[in-house]
C-alpha cells in the first residue's frame, strides 16, 4: 500500500456544528508535570455557572439531534470540586455525553460516586509504570506515581470503566512493549498515546530520529497483536485508514469539513481548534480567542470563526497541507497549536509533532504490516 497526495480528499471548510465542545470548569492543576504546556495551572480561577449555562443552551440542542460530548478538561477538571463541578454540569440535559480528562490523584469513592451518579466518561493521564512517571510530579517536586495508581484502584473498586492517556517524551526500542503490558494489567478499555509535544509553556524539543519513532509505534502494533484487549487509538486510526485505502474510499475517512472543536475557557472565552493555544496571546494574533460565551452564542461565534486572523491563516496552512503532503487523507492537516507553537505561524505545514504522531505513525503501521502481514479484525 503507498500513501497518495490526497487531492481529492472533500474536507472544506469548518463545520457548523462541532462534534464535541472542551469546557474548562478551573485552570488549576494539583500537580507540575515536566512536559505540561498549561500557562496558568498554580491558578484557581474557576468558570461561573453562567457560562455552563451559556454552552449548554446550544449543546442540549445539539445533543438532541445527534451524539454529542462535553470533555471537561482543565487544569485538573476535578480540583474545582464535586460541588462546583455539580453546579457546572446541572445545566446540560441528560442527553449529553460527559467525559473528564483528569490526572487521577483526587479519585476517591465520592469521586467515583459522582461520576457514577453523572454518567462521567473517565480518561485517566498516567505515562506507564513507576519509574516513566517521573515528570508527573506536586507542585513540591513530589512523584504523583501512588496517588494516580490510588485514584485509578478506586475506579477500579466502583466497576468505573476508564480510558488511558500516556505522554511519551522519548522513543525508545522496548518501550512500546513495556507500556503496552503496563496497560493491559491496568485495565483500561481505550489507550492513547501523546509523543510529547513542544507547545504552551513546554519549549523542551520533540524532534526525534525518524526510525526511532516509526519503530515505536510498529513495537506497538506488535504488542496489541499479541493480545489486542484495549482499543488502541492511534494504531485503531491508522488501521481505519489502511483499509480504506485499500477499498478505495480513503476519501471518506475525513470529516467533510474541519471540526472546530471549541473549547470554552474559564471565564467564558473561545479558542478554537486546539485548547492548547487558551490562556496565550501575542503581539500579532491577540488572545487568540474567537469571542465570549456571555456576549455571543457559541453557534454565531461558530458561524463567524474564519473572521479571527489566525483562523483564517490556518485554513490557508490545511490548504497547503492538502496540495503539498502525502499524509493529509490520513491527517487531515494537523493541530493549529503545534503549528504555532512551533512554526510561530499558522500557515506552516510539516511540525515535529506531525512527524512523530501522523506521519511515522503510520509508517510505523505499515512497517509492521509489510514484515508481519494482515492484523487481526
Ligand atoms: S500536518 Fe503534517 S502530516 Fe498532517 S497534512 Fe500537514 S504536513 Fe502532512
Amino acid at each position: 500500500m503507498t500513501v497518495r497526495r490526497p487531492e481529492f480528499s472533500g474536507m472544506r471548510g469548518i463545520a457548523p456544528v462541532p462534534s464535541y465542545v472542551v469546557m474548562q470548569p478551573t485552570t488549576l492543576c494539583n500537580l507540575d508535570c515536566g512536559y505540561c504546556y498549561l500557562p496558568a495551572r498554580a491558578v484557581d480561577r474557576r468558570m461561573p455557572v453562567a457560562v455552563a449555562e451559556a454552552v449548554a443552551a446550544p449543546v442540549n440542542g445539539w445533543a438532541r439531534q445527534g451524539r454529542f460530548s462535553v470533555v471537561w478538561h482543565g487544569g485538573e477538571p476535578l480540583a474545582a470540586g464535586r460541588g462546583h463541578l455539580g453546579a457546572l454540569l446541572a445545566p446540560f440535559d441528560p442527553t449529553v455525553e460527559h467525559h473528564v480528562q483528569t490526572n487521577a490523584t483526587l479519585i476517591d469513592d465520592a469521586w467515583c460516586e459522582f461520576f457514577t451518579e453523572h454518567r462521567i466518561r473517565v480518561s485517566v493521564s498516567v505515562d506507564g509504570p513507576r519509574e516513566r512517571n517521573l515528570e508527573r510530579v506536586s507542585r513540591g517536586g513530589r512523584p504523583a506515581y501512588d496517588r494516580i495508581m490510588a485514584g485509578i484502584a478506586a475506579l477500579r473498586r466502583h466497576g468505573i470503566p476508564f480510558s488511558a492517556l500516556c505522554v511519551v517524551s522519548r522513543p525508545e526500542p522496548g518501550l512500546a512493549a513495556e507500556l503496552y503490558d503496563f496497560f493491559l494489567e491496568l485495565g483500561c478499555d481505550v489507550l492513547g498515546i501523546n509523543i510529547e509535544e513542544t507547545e504552551g509553556v513546554n519549549t523542551r524539543s520533540n524532534a526525534h530520529r525518524p526510525e526511532q519513532v516509526s519503530g515505536f509505534w510498529a513495537e506497538l502494533v506488535a504488542a496489541w497483536r499479541r493480545a489486542p484487549r484495549i482499543h488502541l487509538r492511534e494504531v485503531e486510526w491508522s488501521l481505519r485508514y489502511a483499509a480504506a485505502v485499500l477499498d478505495g474510499v480513503e476519501d471518506d475517512v475525513l470529516p467533510r469539513q474541519l471540526d472546530p472543536i471549541p473549547t470554552i475557557a474559564y471565564d467564558g472565552s473561545v479558542v478554537l481548534f486546539s485548547p492548547e493555544l487558551a490562556g496565550f496571546s501575542d503581539p500579532d494574533y491577540g488572545d487568540f480567542t474567537s469571542g465570549n460565551v456571555m456576549e455571543t452564542p457559541l453557534p454565531d461565534l461558530l458561524a463567524a470563526a474564519d473572521r479571527t486572523r489566525w483562523v483564517a491563516e490556518f485554513l490557508a496552512g490545511v490548504e497547503s497541507c492538502r496540495a503539498q503532503c502525502p499524509y493529509f487523507g490520513f491527517c487531515g492537516g494537523g493541530h493549529a497549536a503545534n503549528r504555532y507553537f512551533e512554526h510561530g505561524r499558522f500557515d506552516g505545514t510539516e511540525t515535529d509533532h506531525c512527524r512523530n504522531s501522523k506521519i511515522r505513525l503510520l509508517e510505523g503501521v505499515l512497517d509492521h504490516a509489510r514484515h508481519h502481514g494482515p492484523t487481526p479484525a
